[in-house]
């Protein structure tokens, strides 16, 4: 394989402008495109580094909500006050993500764009509403975060497209968040399932009124479970609502067999994993202040 070019732009505009050449593509912590390029699924002639791009880096407030930049590496959330205070729940999947010495080169960014199934930092911002924030030839675009994967490793992205951030809204009142993950070992591992979920309760603490539910590593691309949360919302929260949303999830999911799990058990598993993370948004909202 002839070694790709390599381009160091320092400003989006000089990386829009390196992606738009013949087989150009963009490079972050490359923990996914290096292992990708050696099995020869991509064969790139120009790698356009965006990691020398400040406007991409970074966690802060602004008047939409949190605005946590791409190239924000997963180690950087672990600790950041802000995710910590604003999006708990990014930083807990984040602790479960790979090692320490993969986190601190994979990206944000570089998890959503290469779209994988089982993108755990999917998970959180999908169950929050987040938005993709783009720039690229075209100029800048915003696309909500349920319409950014379109198939395995396939996104919403234009073809030169840049991720440039993630724009979280600010936390809602009596909601609780959970996760949860099932994979042979705690860490270094791929889930086989992946659930995200939140909910809001009423003032009174008894309905459901809003959920959202999101799904990982049981259909080609990380989604919401949007019959869970019909399910679940205006209704009083009981463990029986909380079961049928649970099916309603496994339900819906689309899982394959593949070396690490059978269709059934991973749909078996997605039934179990919403219960769970359901059951603990609930409780996590119960303790949030009116
Ligand atoms: C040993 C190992 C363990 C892993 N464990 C996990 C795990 O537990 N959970 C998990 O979800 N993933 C895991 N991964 C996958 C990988 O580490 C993540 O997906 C990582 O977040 C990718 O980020 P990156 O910065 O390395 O992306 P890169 O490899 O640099 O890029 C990935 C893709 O996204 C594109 N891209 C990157 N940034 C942008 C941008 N800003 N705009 C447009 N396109 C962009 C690239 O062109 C490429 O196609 C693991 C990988 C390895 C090797």
């Amino acid at each position: 394989m002839a070694e790709p070019q390599m381009l160091q732009p320092s400003t989006l505009s000089e990386a829009v402008k390196a992606l738009a050449g013949r087989g150009a593509v963009a490079m972050a912590g490359a923990t996914d495109l290096i292992p990708a390029m050696r099995k020869g699924e991509i064969r790139p002639r120009v790698l356009v580094n965006l990691k020398g791009i400040a406007e991409m880096t970074g966690v802060r407030r602004t008047r939409q909500g949190t605005r946590i930049g791409a190239l924000t590496r997963v180690a950087d959330l672990l600790d950041d006050p802000i995710v910590a205070q604003d999006l708990p729940l990014l930083a807990d999947v984040a602790a479960g993500f790979a090692s320490p010495q993969i986190r601190n080169l994979a990206t944000i960014g570089g998890n959503l764009c290469n779209a994988a199934p089982s993108a755990d930092l999917a998970l959180p911002l999908l169950v929050v509403d987040a938005t993709a924030e783009v720039r690229g030839k075209g100029g800048r675009r915003k696309i909500a975060m349920s319409e950014f994967f379109r198939g395995v490793n396939r996104t919403a992205l234009r073809p030169g497209e840049i991720l440039t951030a993630i724009v979280v809204p600010r936390p809602r009142r009596r909601t609780g968040m959970a996760h949860a993950k099932l994979g042979v070992r705690k860490a270094m591992d791929l889930a086989f399932v992946g659930v995200a979920a939140t909910i809001q309760i009423s003032p009174d603490g008894k309905k459901c009124r809003r959920a959202r539910v999101a799904l990982g590593s049981v259909a080609p691309t990380p989604r919401r479970a949007a019959k869970a949360e019909a399910i679940l919302e205006g209704q009083l929260v009981t463990s029986q609502l909380i079961d049928e949303a649970a099916e309603g999830a496994a339900s819906e999911s689309r899982p394959v067999t593949d070396l690490r799990a059978s269709r059934e058990y991973r749909r078996e598993m997605t039934r179990v994993l919403t219960r769970r993370a359901l059951r603990e948004a609930f409780r996590r909202a119960g303790k949030e202040q009116p």
